[in-house]
């Protein structure tokens, strides 16, 4: 079984990009208040001959090995996604020594439960099991926006027993849970996520992508394209695809796939580009993993595949949204910005 749960609500996406740019941080990735300048960075870096940026290194570089890949069970792929992207973010962040910290694994249960419940005041429903036949629950899933948003305004929680509840494994059952309507998140929970929040910026383009992913800054990328349940990796490419429903995967790097003439050429350039993705069906896709790109080859990690920046244009075109995200220890978003009050929906 290969579950997915992203769902396209390009009016969410624009009110919580619209509540950034009223709280000054302005909203997409060029203009992401407090981050240099990130225009034009995958193209500086093709022209000093650096072709494949993969974020995911650090965590290796970490580690010693890569991460096990995830495997969900219920519409949690955008939590996933999310946490995979604080998970790299943090990493990058210790190897680059921008953060004196620790590696430490992040809980997608607890971001999928805030989105839900908290940023999203149980507006999506009751989710009940996929075969649910009782005609009141309206399904799992979540959407990129909210899921940023929960990183950003509430905070990220450090795997562990906290409260008592034991999240020091994968506990898929407590995601769902705490995303019901009405759930409550124990304050014990919220104020260990408190000190650790997200800086987050709307990608609105591949070329903005491209120059995120090139700044270190990973994203959650939710579109009706994604790579197909049967699809196999041809020189670590996979295809973007319509599949029905919407999914949502991280992106962990940029890769410059074959030579280009001319650097400055955009779309010459973008459509030698790849991103690296990072799924939530275990060991998928099967096949070559061995990527073939400008430099040479470089190997996958078993999870991942690259697939092409055009494939993900169409996916932003047919309703799909992109977040970059970057954590931060001890920030917290600008004074009174107000993004997460309850109450403030309604009257926005
Ligand atoms: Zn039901």
């Amino acid at each position: 079984m290969f579950p997915t749960g992203w769902f396209s609500d390009p009016n969410r996406v624009l009110f919580v990009r619209q509540l950034l740019v009223a709280a000054r941080e302005g909203g997409s990735v060029y203009t992401a208040a407090g981050v240099p300048s990130m225009l034009g960075r995958w193209k500086a870096a093709v022209k000093k001959g650096v072709y494949l940026i993969h974020h995911r290194q650090a965590e290796r570089m970490l580690l010693g090995r890569w991460r096990g890949p995830d495997f969900q069970r219920r519409g949690t792929c955008a939590s996933r996604a999310q946490f995979r992207v604080l998970q790299t973010s943090w990493a990058w962040q210790i190897v680059m020594r921008a953060v004196i910290g620790q590696y430490t694994e992040l809980s997608y249960e607890f971001l999928y439960g805030v989105a839900r419940a908290m940023v999203r005041r149980g507006q999506l429903g009751p989710a009940h099991p996929g075969s649910c036949q009782c005609g009141r629950c309206s399904g799992d899933g979540a959407i990129v926006a909210d899921l940023a948003l929960a990183s950003r305004d509430i905070g990220i929680l450090a795997r562990g027993i906290i409260a008592g509840i034991d999240l020091s494994q994968s506990n898929e059952a407590q995601a769902v849970d705490w995303g019901q309507p009405n759930s409550r998140i124990p304050q014990a929970v919220l104020d260990a996520a408190a000190p650790y929040r997200a800086r987050i910026m709307q990608a609105d383009s591949v070329m903005e992508m491209a120059d995120a992913l090139a700044s270190g800054h990973p994203g959650n990328f939710g579109a009706t394209y994604y790579g197909s349940p049967n699809a196999q990796l041809q020189g670590g490419i996979v295809r973007l695809t319509p599949n029905g429903g919407g999914h949502a995967e991280s992106r962990t790097g940029v890769v410059l796939l074959r030579p280009v003439k001319d650097p400055d050429d955009d779309a010459e350039l973008l459509a030698a580009t790849g991103f690296f993705v990072d799924g939530s069906w275990g060991d998928w896709p099967k096949g070559d993993r061995n990527l073939r790109y400008a430099g040479g080859v470089y190997e996958l990690p078993p999870g991942s595949y690259v697939a092409p920046a055009s494939d993900h244009a169409i996916g932003l075109r047919q309703g799909g949204e992109c977040w970059h995200s970057q954590v931060v220890q001890g920030w917290r978003p600008s004074a009174n910005s107000g993004v997460y009050v309850p109450g403030q929906e309604q009257a926005a």
